[in-house]
């Protein structure tokens, strides 16, 4: 389903939880919500459903307006973070519950449930209760209910909050490929910066009540529009005055900000540089252990700049004086950004 959202705003009170948001979604589509709580995030996905009125805006389903139209007429799926399953129901009657309600004929239903309980890997399970599954199958029964009336829209609010990291991690892929299996647009919530890149086509960044910026994870890599949104995605710093980097200088006369990844920073001894004059001096902060590489915080003239080291090269401690190249830099201001290399 092609989704459309114009001008959508809500208060609650004068409390101005969502300001003039509009975004299209293509059909079959997979978006992540991503942002801090208490943003709005959970405002839009329930205006969306039909569970909470917008005071202002427009919001089409197939080029349709559906503002007046009931929550159980938009053709929406719902999976909350809770996995509000029936505890008094098996899985099959879960799975069964909203074919049940628009009173399908049985053999009907009995077939869509199979079918949803092999989608969903969950063969074998259909006669236990909720109480009898681990957290993950749980959630995956939750899909299935979701998906048994043949929405056309899915909206996920943070699914696997309750859910270990690792079994979390296993879920990721699993719910990318099944979207991708059923082909149903979907909206996705989250506020962790991992799971949207992994598992939505398009991102929306959404902070206090508004989208800060829209676009492919890759593209919201490569270019945030503001220093809000690079804290989001990735690991970043940002320095207030670009020029007073060594390489920069040139910045000065546009008065901008620049935006530091991981990636576009060197660390090492004098001899490590050809052109020294292009390096700073560094102090070495901090050393987290990541798992397969070092992240290394370095201080350059009161900035704290994020690298990673692999674990081979691993000879840094804190304290330790480095020279830092700095590469290149995302420059911008309130109006520009661009890419600007060292020298
Ligand atoms: P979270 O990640 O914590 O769920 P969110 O981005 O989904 O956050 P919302 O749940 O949409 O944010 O809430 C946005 C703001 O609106 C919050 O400040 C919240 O307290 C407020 N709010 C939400 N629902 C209501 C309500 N029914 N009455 C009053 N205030 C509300």
């Amino acid at each position: 389903m092609h989704v459309e959202v114009r001008d959508l705003n809500k208060h609650f009170g004068s409390f101005h939880a969502v300001k003039n948001v509009s975004f299209e979604i293509e059909k079959g589509h997979l978006i992540g919500l991503l942002g801090p709580s208490g943003g709005g995030k959970t405002s839009i996905l329930r205006m969306l459903a039909g569970l909470e009125t917008p005071d202002y805006g427009e919001i089409r389903f197939h080029g349709k307006v559906v503002n007046d139209i009931p929550p159980q007429e938009r053709g929406i799926g719902f999976v909350f973070q809770s996995y509000a399953l029936f505890k008094h129901m098996t899985v099959f009657d879960n799975i069964a519950f909203g074919l049940k309600v628009k009173k399908a004929p049985k053999a009907k239903i009995k077939d869509r449930v199979m079918e949803l309980v092999e989608l969903t890997g969950l063969s074998g399970f259909e006669h236990r209760y909720p109480h009898q599954l681990s957290g993950g199958q749980r959630q995956r029964v939750a899909f299935a209910r979701a998906l048994a009336p043949e929405p056309q829209l899915l909206l996920l609010d943070e699914p696997f909050a309750a859910i270990d990291a690792k079994i979390r991690q296993e879920l990721r892929s699993w719910l990318r490929e099944l979207i991708e299996r059923v082909g149903i647009t979907s909206i996705f919530v989250t506020h962790d910066q991992d799971e949207a890149i992994e598992v939505a086509d398009e991102i929306m960044i959404i902070s206090q009540g508004q989208v800060e910026q829209k676009g492919t994870p890759w593209d919201i890599y490569k270019e945030p529009r503001t220093p809000f949104v690079a804290s989001f995605i990735g690991e970043s710093t940002v320095v207030d005055k670009a020029s007073e980097l060594k390489g920069f200088e040139s910045a000065a006369k546009h008065d901008v900000r620049a935006l530091i990844r991981p990636e576009y920073i060197e660390i090492g001894s004098e001899t490590d540089f050809p052109v020294l004059s292009a390096t700073e001096t560094g102090i070495v902060r901090h050393l987290h252990f990541r798992g397969s590489e070092w992240l290394v915080e370095v201080e350059v003239k009161g900035n704290k700049l994020i690298t990673y080291r692999s674990l081979e090269k691993e000879t840094l401690h804190p304290g330790q004086e480095v020279r830092v190249l700095v590469h290149r830099a995302y420059l911008f201001n309130d109006e520009n950004s661009w890419i600007e290399e060292n020298g």
